[in-house]
């Protein structure tokens, strides 16, 4: 794993050291350690675990600064994007949300093993979360939901003058312009789709960057059920 990610994050023009190396190495192998016994990643080769998670969400630096920044990883799973994120940027603050407890227990202990005892790992769903509001400069996002239910997730988090980075497939251009109208009517503007390839792959991936331009309208988020039932699209 120590290669492909010091190669990897060469390529992508971010600078670690030995030691932020090492962390994100014994990570993963904590990750597929653990992942014998508990359900948390569909990828199981190590090779695959150091391209598709870390240098995955490694690539997300490209789409902003993180530095001193609060970010908050909402549908967080095993860690990513954000534990890879707060390896390679020490000086930021991370809180990683999920609505699984195990999963969040696994981050929890794994970033105990590393040395990130300052990790938040919170347990419950983004849309049930109201101390969390307009409190991030950064959220991101990968593989939780479409857009459109997404922007009611993570939004309503983001600090205006913040970022919100939801991580997609590179065809994601029809999702973005469906998800638009909600990214508006919760005080989001998108700024630019990023696509990048993950280093020794041939894996395109996207990021949406969308900005919070004003603050998100009491009403929302809703519950899930509603969200569900009544995503916001524009068209009542
Ligand atoms: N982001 C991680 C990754 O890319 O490896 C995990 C992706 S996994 C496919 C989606 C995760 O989102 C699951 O762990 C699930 O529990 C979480 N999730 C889904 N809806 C959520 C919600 N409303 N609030 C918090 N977490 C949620």
């Amino acid at each position: 794993m120590e290669q492909i990610l010091t190669e990897g994050l060469a390529a992508l023009g971010i600078e670690a050291g030995p030691a932020q190396i090492q962390a994100m190495a014994e990570y993963g192998r904590l990750l597929l350690e653990a992942n014998e016994i508990t359900n948390l990643t569909a990828i199981t080769e190590p090779e695959a675990v150091a391209q598709l998670h870390f240098l995955d969400s490694a690539a997300l630096l490209g789409a902003a600064d993180f530095a001193g920044k609060d970010v908050l990883d909402v549908g967080s799973g095993a860690g990513f994007p954000g534990v890879p994120l707060r390896i390679l940027r020490p000086d930021m603050g991370l809180t990683c949300l999920d609505s699984v407890g195990k999963k969040m227990d696994f981050v929890r202990q794994a970033c105990g093993r590393i040395g990130l005892e300052d990790v938040v790992c919170l347990w419950g769903r983004a849309e049930e979360m109201p101390a969390l509001r307009e409190r991030f400069d950064v959220v991101t996002s990968r593989a939780v939901a479409e857009l459109t239910a997404l922007a009611e997730l993570c939004l309503p988090q983001v600090k205006v003058g913040g970022l919100f980075l939801a991580m997609k497939k590179p065809d994601c251009d029809e999702e973005v312009a469906r998800g638009d109208f909600a990214v508006r009517a919760l005080g989001g503007r998108l700024r630019e789709i990023r696509r990048y390839t993950v280093p020794g792959t041939d894996t395109v991936h996207a990021v949406a960057v969308i900005e919070k331009v004003k603050p998100t309208p009491g009403q929302y988020p809703r519950r899930w059920a509603q969200i569900k039932k009544k995503p916001l699209l524009g068209r009542e």
